[in-house]
């Protein structure tokens, strides 16, 4: 373990290399944040301020902001009385997802939506159902809420047939001032239920599960932070209005997110391997329940990222230039929510 940290003239934040890894303090996050000790989920260490309440246990990837479950690029570790949070967590999700923020670049007007598979490519396949089906049921639906909502779609696919999926990145890259939704479900061991928001791990990070770290140089697509807002919007409505088990919001490098050049989600709406899942899955009035939070979470995307809403134009809770340059590694806090 070494000492790799920066020490800023007011409030520190000093980084420690763990495994490779810099982290920094949870306390001195929690002080950031204005939070203080709060009642959260059981057997987690719980903080909280304002309408956050962030949860989370030592030497666990799991980060729940609200209940909602986030997956962490490196575990919460101990070191000595401290707990402590990866510098990349906290940069590319705790403050996108704590404090999301307008910008003028952000601009939506299009929403590209693939849904995954087709053709010869039927993706999970059970008694009950065709997962490449599942995928167009639900876009067809959610094409229809959004375009009443005054969005201009681009579907991927809109028949049965098959896409590659650099097909499928060179339609979302060819639609300027666009996101990405891609739509696909799931499929797993005996049991498995629930749904899954996936965005690109950011630069330097691989999924938190890989065996390899073998693409840990990658970047991320300079959205990270669009991703995390745009995926905490979607997931936490689908989690609400579905009732399915949360599996959270993780981070991947799945091919199809990896060169998109636009805000990106791949959404898993749930097991077609589990039986009791998928035979509400295939109902109409449950693919509508999916297509409705995808497209009220698309909407809170929008107001929160791409307009100067009435709730992101206030302070933010430490918004001083003072103490903003007080952050870690001596980059202002605005560049955490910025991806620079
Ligand atoms: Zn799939």
């Amino acid at each position: 373990m070494s000492l790799a940290g920066v020490v800023c003239a007011q409030g520190v934040w000093k980084v420690d290399e763990i495994d490779g890894v810099d982290y920094v303090k949870l306390s001195d996050v929690w002080r950031f944040y204005r939070f203080t000790p709060k009642k959260g989920r059981p057997g987690c260490i719980s903080y909280g301020g304002g309408k956050h309440v962030v949860s989370i246990k030592a030497g666990q990837h799991d980060f729940y902001v609200n209940n909602f479950r986030y997956v962490l690029s490196h575990p919460v570790r101990e070191l000595g009385q401290e707990l402590m949070i990866s510098s990349v967590d906290m940069r590319k999700l705790v403050d996108p997802v704590l404090r999301p923020r307008f910008s003028p670049e952000n601009k939506l007007r299009t929403v590209v939506l693939d849904p995954g598979h087709g053709g010869h490519d039927a993706g999970a396949v059970s008694a009950y159902a065709k997962e490449k089906d599942l995928n167009l049921a639900v876009a067809r639906k959610l094409r229809r809420m959004l375009e009443q909502q005054g969005y201009r779609v681009v579907m991927t696919r809109d028949a049965d047939y098959f896409l590659t999926l650099q097909q499928r990145v060179a339609i979302a890259n060819s639609v300027p001032d666009s996101i990405f939704v891609s739509i696909h479900h799931n499929s797993g061991r005996k049991g498995a239920s629930g749904i899954e928001t996936f965005t690109l791990a950011p630069q330097g990070t691989t999924s938190p599960f890989a065996r390899s770290r073998r693409n840990a140089e990658l970047a991320g697509n300079h959205q990270d932070s669009e991703n995390i807002a745009l995926a905490t919007a979607v997931h936490s409505r689908a989690i609400r209005s579905s009732g399915a088990i949360d599996r959270g919001i993780q981070r991947a490098r799945f091919s199809v997110l990896c060169t998109i050049q636009r805000p990106a989600i791949l959404f898993e709406g749930g097991f077609v391997s589990n039986p009791v899942e998928c035979q509400k899955m295939v109902t109409g009035q449950y693919q509508r329940i999916l297509a409705h939070s995808i497209c009220q979470g698309i909407i809170a995307y929008n107001n929160t990222v791409c307009r100067p809403a009435r709730r992101i134009a206030k302070t933010p809770a430490v918004g001083a230039s003072s103490r903003v340059r007080t952050s870690m590694s001596g980059a202002s806090v605005g560049a955490y929510s910025r991806s620079k």
